[in-house]
């Protein structure tokens, strides 16, 4: 079952929701329908924003920091 973060736009709420087939959700302040869905941290890989944002990708294979796929060019 997804887990889906919402902002409400009338309180600017911030508050994670399990989403069931078929229902709206609500903000749980202020019972508002009118809500902004975000992007889920755990949909990134768990890191914070701030090393995902400051660091380049590393190599997914070994891990390198100097990005993907230089491990193959050694
Ligand atoms: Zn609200």
């Amino acid at each position: 079952m997804p887990i889906y973060e919402y902002e409400c736009r009338d309180c600017r709420h911030d508050f994670e929701l399990l989403v069931h087939a078929g229902t709206s959700p609500v903000c749980p302040a202020c019972r508002s329908v009118s809500l902004q869905k975000r992007i889920s941290a755990f949909a990134v890989g768990g890191g914070s924003a701030a090393t995902a944002a400051s660091a380049p990708q590393a190599c997914g294979t070994c891990g390198d920091p100097r990005g993907a796929g230089a491990c193959s060019m050694n």
